[in-house]
């Protein structure tokens, strides 16, 4: 369960950022290739948060559309899985997002 150790994370981002404040809230963006399941990391979140300033505190999730372009007509496509290839045949895609996992928002008390 690779979520907790990405929840971990988080809440060491949070700490690093939260100035010496409670976090009442944290909004990451989770993109739709990243293979992790919102659930499994809100749930995480909840374990990797108690003890610390984030004990608490609300995760939401705002998925990220996964986007790459065609190394062949140079096209970008939005993604729906790893399989996709481009409407002219190209299998070989670059991928410009869906598989990051970014702090997006903190609020503090
Ligand atoms: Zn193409």
């Amino acid at each position: 369960m690779h979520e907790l150790a990405i929840a971990r994370n988080i809440v060491a981002i949070c700490e690093a950022g939260r100035d010496g404040r409670p976090v009442v809230s944290v909004v990451v963006g989770v993109g739709e290739l990243a293979a992790v399941s919102a659930h499994a990391l809100s749930f995480s979140f909840e374990l990797a948060a108690a003890g610390t300033a984030l004990e608490g505190a609300t995760l939401t999730v705002e998925p990220i559309k996964a986007t790459a372009r065609c190394a062949s007509c140079g096209v970008t496509l939005t993604l729906e899985s790893h399989l996709e290839q481009c409407t002219c045949g190209q299998s070989k895609l670059t991928w410009l997002s869906g598989g990051e996992l970014v702090v997006r928002r903190l609020e503090l008390g």
